[in-house]
């Protein structure tokens, strides 16, 4: 049966990044027989420009029949200024929350070749992997009531609300323990549940979830201690759930300890492992255009497809080594490069990937 992947380029280095990351895919498809058809539509300020919204109907339902989405990034100054409703993240978030991809896996793995790119002394991060597990569609980005409002006094006052509910709680957990299971069987919960309601809440659900996964430890961790840790001692973490707003923040931190952000894949399953896949950094308007942007991200994205969405764990495993390789080589964009390695484009980039890829 054939596999569907829905490609949307979306805005600034996007499309470049995009483009070196379906060649490698389309080298995987010919060389493991994966049977993948590609179609393209636009997301974020191209589909604003295109349809006038930032995620059109008709994209929507493209995603929705498709068994993966392959997305580069969204935004960008052009659509600063319009109006907030329809700017190009409301595009990500809405197709996040519709197709319901609550568990946001988000990678730190410090390749070898690159610890000296880290901003961290080499003995800290050496060896660094530690995967994320982020909520993603509920919490404080989705909440409400939320306002901007003018009190009687005349004073400006903005709120947010941050609601879990059980259920939320709980198929995220799930994910966690599983992918704990699967690695060293590590997990560690990060919340704030010394002050907010809904971390207490996030504990006790993670605390019920545990009973079910008898061979996981379970730690937890407040997200303050935890964002301290990550800098202090990395290397004590593999797997760590956590809700949307702390796992936005600390997987940012997380990836900066891996030298670039342009090295970090992204996955958002939802429950049967449909998933949309992204590298974790934006569209990088500073320089888009030139073809300078490191494609590794949106490579290892395919990747993570592959495995997580297709089970094609060799194929997965083949682009990783692939990019090992290549680096391996000395090939490096400017975000990664060092002294005494070549510094090459986004585009010989890819094509370095491909023929590796292609001579394993
Ligand atoms: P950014 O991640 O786009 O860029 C931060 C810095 O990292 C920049 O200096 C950029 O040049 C560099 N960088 C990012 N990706 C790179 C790559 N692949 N290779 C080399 N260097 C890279 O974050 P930002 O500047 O805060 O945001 C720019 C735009 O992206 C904004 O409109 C923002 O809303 C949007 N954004 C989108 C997403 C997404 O689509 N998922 C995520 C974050 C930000």
């Amino acid at each position: 049966m054939s596999k569907q992947i829905l490609i949307l380029p979306g805005d600034g280095i996007g499309p470049e990044i995009v483009a070196e990351a379906v060649k490698v895919l389309e080298q995987a498809n010919q060389q493991f027989g994966l049977g993948v058809e590609l179609s393209y539509d636009e997301l974020g300020g191209g589909a604003y420009d295109k349809y006038g919204v930032p995620l059109a109907d008709e994209t929507l339902e493209r995603a929705r029949q498709a068994d993966a989405i392959l997305l580069g990034a969204v935004g960008g100054p052009k659509w600063d200024t319009i109006d907030p409703a329809l700017r190009p993240e409301r595009g990500l978030l809405k197709i996040r929350s519709q197709l319901g991809l609550f568990g946001n896996l988000r990678p730190a793995l410090l390749y070898p070749q690159l610890a000296a790119a880290s901003s961290l002394k080499p003995e800290i991060v050496a060896g660094l992997d530690i995967l994320i597990v982020r909520e993603l569609t509920g919490g404080i980005y989705f909440g409400s009531p939320r306002e901007n409002r003018v009190l009687e006094n005349g004073e400006r006052q903005a709120y947010d609300t941050l609601p879990y509910s059980e259920s939320e709680i709980r198929r995220i957990a799930k994910v966690g323990f599983d992918m704990a299971r699967v690695r060293s069987k590590k997990l560690c919960s990060v919340d704030k549940a010394n002050v907010l309601a809904s971390s207490q809440l996030w504990r006790t659900v993670v605390e019920e979830v545990a009973k079910d996964y008898p061979d996981v430890e379970l730690s937890h961790m407040y997200v303050d201690n935890a964002a301290m840790q990550l800098v202090r001692a990395p290397k004590q973490f593999d797997v760590i759930v956590t809700d949307n707003m702390f796992g936005d923040i600390l997987s940012d931190e997380a990836s900066m300890l891996t030298g670039s952000i342009g090295m970090l894949p992204s996955a958002s399953l939802d429950a049967r492992n449909k998933g949309m896949y992204e590298p974790c950094h934006g569209s990088a308007p500073d320089i888009a255009g030139k073809g300078i942007a490191n494609p590794l991200a949106t490579i290892l994205s395919v990747s993570m497809m592959l495995r997580y969405t297709f089970n094609q764990g060799a194929a997965a495993d083949a682009i990783e080594q692939a990019v090992s390789v290549v680096l391996d080589q000395g090939l490096r964009t400017g975000d990664i490069w060092s002294e005494g390695c070549q510094k090459v484009g986004t585009r010989e980039m890819g094509d370095a990937v491909v023929a590796a890829l292609r001579n394993l």
